[in-house]
């Protein structure tokens, strides 16, 4: 029987983008690559206006231990440095030459005579975050894991509802998982790997079962497929059978937990030297001409790849950077695709829009909460801007995944509200 955590939504397959291989987007002529400014996350431009870069050349330096290298996608001149805000940007005018840095190299000693902290320094020179969630630099997680964890799980599930991206990967990229894979186990120290994935996606657990079903080190599970089966409370949950209380994390099961996406890139970066340059998205919504899994080069904006899919069919009301359920809605195609940005999504029509009713108290927002908790409340005490009340009611344990805005029957926007209290309480927002 499949794993599962309770509450939740089971939604329908939506099969179609699973069908399509990952397709790389012409090369932009323009990249305004992000970088973090934020107290605590912040990295430092090294290049400035008019210089040469080449493919992979680090173009901005961590500051602080949450921040990460950030590289060149592809070779160009600096056309800008832009510092405002929380999120700089170095734009890139494209040479169209793809010169590679010669900073990319790969790792000449073999794995297993390599000491867990050399591979980590790759790992951190790379510039590999836990991609698609929290952006967290992989090396410091895998720092703090040593000793702790017993178990590296290695998260093939979709983020959201509809994305495909990362069956397709696990698909089109089996083996190189599977030796990134490897290359963890070395840094961590951990024995066995566990690949969790759909259920109704066999076809990934049938791929992963040939290469490496056979050895001790590696096993793969089902999980059932139900959002948000792929965050880390959910998926530890459904794995050891028993929720993470207040304040715990999967590393007090003694799990360590990582997208599959880093463990692409982590192969990426030992074999050949590669930082994280580009990633791969599910673009899809109503409002486009087609879907598809992309390989962006980071920096490149919504224009660049909705244009290679043919423009909209109808002028969206939204645009999401995320999937469906919790999506930031993007004011302008110039937003650009970041190490974290896992779909694109073109809505017709938000779900803000959706007009909204009284609570006729039927309970399907509690039942499905994931955490426990009693959304109509949390929703009630915002709208009556009673932060503390939403406190007893323990908005801050709100995971954000919203799946009780989705079943709301009277259609309150009950996520926003409950943001809304927790901006108010200056807790800190999280992602599923
Ligand atoms: S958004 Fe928050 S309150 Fe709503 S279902 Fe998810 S965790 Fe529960
Ligand atoms: S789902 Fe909507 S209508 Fe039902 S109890 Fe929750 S807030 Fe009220």
């Amino acid at each position: 029987m499949a794993l599962s955590f309770r509450g939740g939504i089971a939604l329908e397959e939506t099969k179609k983008s699973a069908l399509l291989a990952i397709e790389a987007i012409p090369a932009p002529a323009f990249a305004a690559v992000p970088f973090s400014r934020k107290p605590g996350e912040r990295a430092a431009p090294v290049v400035q206006p008019e210089d040469r870069v080449l493919r992979g050349q680090l173009i901005a330096e961590p500051e602080t231990e949450n921040s990460v290298p950030v590289h060149a996608p592809f070779s160009g001149i600096v056309k800008e440095v832009c510092t405002d805000g929380n999120v700089g940007a170095i734009v890139i005018e494209n040479d169209f030459k793809n010169a590679l840095s010669e900073s990319v190299v790969p790792f000449e000693k073999p794995i297993s005579k390599a000491e867990p902290e050399e591979l980590c320094e790759v790992i951190r020179a790379a510039g590999i975050t836990d991609l698609g969630k929290s952006g967290v630099p992989l090396a410091r997680r895998l720092q703090k894991a040593q000793g702790k964890a017993r178990r590296l799980i290695i998260n093939c599930v979709e983020s959201e509802p509809a994305l495909s991206a990362n069956f397709r990967l696990v698909l089109e990229k089996t083996q190189e998982i599977v030796n990134g894979a490897k290359i963890l186990l070395r840094a961590t120290g951990i024995e066995k790997a566990v690949f969790v994935v759909e259920k109704s996606r066999q076809e990934a657990a049938e791929a992963l079962m040939a290469l490496c079903g056979a050895s001790p080190n590696f096993k793969i599970t089902a999980l059932k497929s139900k959002y948000p089966q792929s965050a880390d409370r959910q998926l530890t949950e459904a794995l050891a059978g028993k929720r993470l209380s207040e304040g715990q994390t999967p590393l007090d099961r003694g799990f360590f937990i990582i997208g599959v996406e880093s463990v692409f890139a982590v192969y990426q970066a030992f074999v050949y030297g590669l930082p994280v340059t580009e990633r791969v998205l599910t673009v899809g919504g109503d409002a486009l001409e087609r879907s598809a899994n992309l390989r962006v080069p980071i920096g490149a904006s919504f224009e660049d790849v909705i244009r290679h899919l043919g423009g909209f069919v109808q002028k969206p009301q939204v645009v999401l950077s995320g999937g469906t359920m919790t999506g930031i809605a993007e004011e302008s195609l110039k937003a650009v695709v970041g190490k974290e940005t896992g779909a694109v999504i073109a809505l017709l029509q938000g779900a803000e829009d959706r007009e909204d009713s009284a609570c006729i108290h039927c309970g399907r927002c509690v039942k499905v909460c994931p955490e426990r908790l009693f959304p109509l409340y949390i929703a009630r005490f915002s709208d009556q801007n009673q932060w503390e009340k939403t406190k007893t009611w323990d908005a801050g344990l709100c995971s954000e995944c919203g799946c009780c805005t989705y079943v709301c029957p009277a259609g309150i926007p009950l996520l926003k509200k409950i943001r809304l209290a927790k901006e108010n309480l200056a807790l800190p927002k999280k992602g599923v």
